[in-house]
Order: structure tokens, then C-alpha cells, then sequence
């Protein structure tokens, strides 16, 4: 489970070449009838000690932007991040999108996300249990609480039950979901599924054939979802999925969504 926390380093490469085979790696193009529901870090960028710290290429903006308005709109963002972290990296884009796995929702780009359940204290008990432990960084995000371990893979299991001792004292409603170097707290019921679901519900994605890409655990609950839908999954890096596809890394996301633009059913 470690390795999965080495997702950015070079050293990846080499196993990406032993992992591919199981999963084609050439989707299918992407015509006017297909929404889009894309995941962020590790998928559309490459992740970064810190999640402040990744980068985002321009051409992933520009890609982002046109290809929302050949879609028709039908293009969301499916993130773990809260939708003002979103915006602040992909500004001056405004993205309909679903933050927090789904616990913020932004079906209209120009509207404020509907308010979202916080966690009460969590942030500040999880805060006091790590408080003097360099290795460990809480981030709270108002509708989840994340606890992040990249310096310390090794510490999985430990940190686990830690991070489960100090939720579980609490509200009985919480679910803990394990990430790359991370474990997330948050209601339950809340879901990359259930985001993908809400926004098929109204246009602009409504009635249309809805695609997933992602990197991570949390992406499989999307992929289910829009392969239930009738859609296909993509899913980024290494690992098993319940994807039909696979792409290697960021880099090869952003090079098959501008070949949408140049040789799909996409072009203008
Ligand atoms: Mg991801």
C-alpha cells in the first residue's frame, strides 16, 4: 500500500510498464453526447509533497475550457479537495464541479455550492491527538477532515488507528476512507457515486453518457457509477479498477483530452 504514495516519483515508470497491460490504454473518443467527470490531483495533475504545492499547466486550463463548451457544459471536476482550493488552482476557471467527494456540490458555476455539514470539532481533536508529529498533516476541509502521511507510508497502519480512535470517540455518522498517504473523514452516504449521480440528475448531464477518470480509491465509487450509467471509466496510474481503460500518469490524461479536441466527434 506504500508504493502508493510514490504515484509522482520517477521511479513509477518502470512499474507502470509491468501494470499496464491488464487495462487498455486507448479509450474510446468522446462525442457531443458524453459528460465528463473528471478527478484532479493525480489525475489531471501530477501530486506534490503537499497538496499546495502541485502545479497546474496552463494548457490543462485552455484544454479544460474548451473542452466544457464542445460538451455543451457537460464537463464537471470530481475532487477530494474542498471547490475553493478548485478554484483558487484552475482561476480564473470556474468549474461545475463536486468538492469534498461530493459533500459540496456546484451544478452552476456561477452560483455559490450549497452549504455543506461540517464535522464539528474533529478538525481540532484530530489537531490536539498529532500535535508535535512532523510526519502528520491535518487539513480540515469543513465537510471532512483529512489526515495526510506522505513523509511517513510506512506509518499506515499505526496512523490508522489513531486517526479511528479519535473519530470514532465522537459522532457515530463518520466513515474513515484511505487514500493515497491519506485517511479521510466524513459522513456517511457522501461519494464520488452520489456526486455523479446528483449532477446526471440535471442538464447540462442529464440523458447523457457519462465518463469517469480518476487515480484513486475513491474514483472506483465513480467509475461504478457512470459504468451503470452505461459510460466507461478511466483509471490513471497503477493499481486495479473496475475501469474499462487506462491512462499512465497527468501527462497522458491531458494529451488523450486534447486529442478529443483535434480527432473526435468533439470537433468544431
Ligand atoms: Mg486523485
Amino acid at each position: 500500500m506504500a508504493d502508493a504514495c510514490h504515484h509522482r516519483t520517477g521511479s513509477v515508470l518502470i512499474k507502470l510498464e509491468a501494470d499496464l497491460p491488464e487495462l487498455p490504454n486507448q479509450p474510446p473518443a468522446l462525442t457531443a453526447q458524453h459528460a465528463l467527470f473528471l478527478d484532479f490531483d493525480g489525475t489531471l495533475v501530477a501530486l506534490a509533497d503537499h497538496p499546495d504545492r502541485i502545479i497546474v499547466p496552463a494548457l490543462l486550463r485552455q484544454t479544460l475550457a474548451v473542452l466544457e463548451q464542445r460538451l455543451n457544459g457537460a464537463l464537471a471536476i470530481v475532487t477530494g479537495r474542498s471547490l475553493e482550493s478548485l478554484d483558487h488552482f484552475l482561476a480564473p476557471l470556474k468549474m461545475r464541479a463536486a468538492g469534498i467527494h461530493g459533500a459540496e456540490l456546484r451544478h452552476d458555476p456561477l452560483q455559490p455550492p450549497a452549504d455543506v455539514a461540517t464535522l464539528g470539532d474533529l478538525a481540532a481533536r484530530l489537531q490536539a491527538r498529532f500535535a508535535g508529529d512532523a510526519q502528520v498533516w491535518i487539513e480540515d476541509k469543513r465537510a471532512a477532515v483529512a489526515v495526510h502521511y506522505r513523509q511517513a507510508p510506512e506509518r499506515q497502519d499505526e496512523l490508522f488507528a489513531m486517526v479511528n480512535e479519535v473519530v470514532n470517540a465522537g459522532d457515530q455518522s463518520l466513515e474513515i476512507i484511505s487514500g493515497k498517504c491519506v485517511f479521510e473523514a466524513r459522513h456517511h452516504g457522501v461519494g464520488k457515486d452520489a456526486a455523479v449521480r446528483a449532477l446526471m440528475s440535471s442538464p447540462p448531464f442529464r440523458g447523457r453518457i457519462p465518463v469517469f477518470v480518476g487515480d484513486d480509491r475513491t474514483d472506483e465509487d465513480g467509475i461504478r457509477e457512470v459504468q451503470a450509467q452505461g459510460g466507461f471509466g478511466i483509471k490513471v496510474g497503477t493499481g486495479a479498477s473496475q475501469a474499462q481503460w487506462r491512462l499512465a500518469t497527468p501527462v497522458s490524461v491531458l494529451v488523450w483530452l486534447r486529442g478529443q479536441l483535434i480527432v473526435s466527434g468533439l470537433i468544431a
